[in-house]
């Protein structure tokens, strides 16, 4: 199995031989197609498998065509912490070196400002802490409506960290035809839940 026949553009497959991968990783192998072919996708994995590529080099692709609208990312990425989340944006910046994607990050400690400033420029992009997220939403600085990707990752530790219901309020506003894909190292109880409740017969892969 090469990158080559994961379904991913030229330019992509530049920026992997660049990052210097030689092969996918299990979970990019399973999960890189079947967001492609816009499945929602449940994985089972831990910090290390290359999940990060896993979701981020198949969004680069999907989210090249399309427009950007002020106040409306086109996709969202839920972080746990403000760390991973910066890690999640390094991670576009180096696998989108050859695509113009807007990306913002909203996290807390951080002034809301400058945060504003490019929600209104319009994102292609969006990670966030869920919330930052939904202070800035309650101020009425950002529609959820245009919103096509979600990702929520690490969700078990979003679990430990008390932010289910700031996550389920966050789906409940997004787009019914939204495509989501779900990451984590464990399957808890209420993962499952939420899974059930908002993914649409998600392709479950385990690592
Ligand atoms: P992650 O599990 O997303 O935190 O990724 C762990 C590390 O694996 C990161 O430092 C990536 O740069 C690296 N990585 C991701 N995909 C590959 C791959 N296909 N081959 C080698 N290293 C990779």
């Amino acid at each position: 199995m090469t990158f080559a026949d994961l379904g991913l553009s030229p330019e992509l497959l530049k920026a992997v031989e660049a990052a210097g991968y030689t092969e996918p990783t299990p979970i990019q192998a399973q999960a890189i197609p079947a967001v492609l072919m816009m499945k929602d996708v449940l994985g089972i994995a831990q910090t290390g498998t290359g999940k990060t590529a896993s979701f981020v080099l198949p969004m680069i692709d999907i989210l090249a065509s399309g427009r950007r609208r002020a106040r409306m990312p086109r996709s969202l990425i839920l972080e746990p912490t403000r760390e991973l989340a910066a890690q999640v944006a390094d991670n576009f910046e180096k696998y989108g070196t050859n695509h113009d994607l807007k990306m913002a990050l909203l996290i807390g400690g951080v002034q809301m400002g400058e945060q504003v400033k490019a929600l209104d420029e319009g994102v292609d992009v969006l990670i966030a802490t869920p919330g930052r997220l939904m202070d800035l939403f309650e101020r009425g600085k950002i529609l959820l409506t245009g919103c096509e990707l979600l990702v929520i990752d690490e969700a078990d530790r979003m679990l430990d960290m008390g932010f289910i219901p700031d996550i389920e309020a966050i789906c409940d506003k997004l787009p019914p035809q939204l495509q989501t894909m779900l990451f984590s190292a464990t399957m808890p109880p209420p993962i499952e839940k939420l899974s059930k409740k908002f993914m649409d017969n998600p392709k479950r892969i385990e690592v």
